[in-house]
């Protein structure tokens, strides 16, 4: 289930929104009650779900993450409510706060992962590709990063990455990067989005989309982090592959 709890972002309103987003007013919003009934509804047809929210940024200093607390308490409260001794593993899409530590009030509400996206590597094609969302610095990525793994364990962070619109060495060596943090990388091929600046931008060469989610899986395998993350949209399978090549081995947990 992935569901929007609105349809703007502080970095539309500024001009600076990331290029390949279509985000602003393109989506149904829905209040609190609507996502618990969701979950609750969605588990009662199949309780192996997990739930994933996402959201615009804002300019305070939380980016938006506080926005989460009661609709995750809500969700959590209905379903042990419903379906008494049961949980739904929730994760939230953030961009990092300022201080890392307000992660904290999302873990007491319940959230089990999260997915902090850097999006893409080099310094220049941040600039180009996200102009707003590059302004926060990757000191504040790596906080955050941090504090997800030191609190709720290896795994329970990833970071999507859009693969096509900065070099294949850059991504490799990024993708890498992240994994020697304890990031889990999620690599999701560029798709032009109709309304977003980008929308008439090529796509990715699929063979090279191919190859680099291939050496990703190889890396993920000799690392200390699970091939394949429990939770949340990098277990989903829908706009990646790299879970694939683990599957192909014959190595998935699920
Ligand atoms: S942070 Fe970027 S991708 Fe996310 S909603 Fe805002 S403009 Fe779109």
């Amino acid at each position: 289930m992935m569901g929007s709890l609105g349809d703007t972002c502080c970095f539309f309103q500024k001009g600076e929104q990331c290029r390949f987003c279509g985000y602003f007013g393109s989506k149904k919003t829905f209040n609190i009650s609507d996502f618990s009934e969701v979950a609750c509804e969605a588990f009662n047809e199949n309780n192996n779900i997990t739930i994933t929210l996402t959201n615009g940024n804002t300019s305070s200093p939380d980016r938006g993450c506080f926005c989460y607390i009661p609709i995750v308490s809500q969700i959590n409260d209905s379903i042990t409510r419903n379906f008494p001794g049961n949980k739904v593993p929730v994760q939230v899409e953030c961009a990092p706060p300022e201080d890392a530590r307000c992660l904290h009030d999302l873990f007491k509400a319940g959230v089990d992962s999260f997915s902090i996206n850097y999006e893409c590597f080099d310094h220049e094609v941040r600039n180009k590709v996200i102009p707003g969302k590059g302004k926060i610095p990757t000191s504040q990525y790596e906080n955050a990063w941090r504090y997800v793994i030191d609190n709720l364990g290896n795994g329970q962070v990833s970071s999507a990455i859009l693969f096509g619109l900065d070099t294949y060495q850059n991504t490799l060596d990024g993708l890498l990067w992240l994994i020697n943090l304890g990031v889990r990388p999620n690599v999701i091929p560029f798709k032009p989005v109709i309304g977003a600046i980008f929308q008439f931008k090529k796509r990715p060469c699929y063979i090279e989309y191919y190859e680099i989610c291939k050496e990703l899986s190889t890396a993920l395998k000799e690392s200390s982090l699970d091939q394949i993350v429990n939770l949340g949209c990098s277990s989903c399978g829908g706009c990646n592959i790299e879970g694939d090549f683990c599957l192909l081995d014959g190595k998935r947990k699920k």
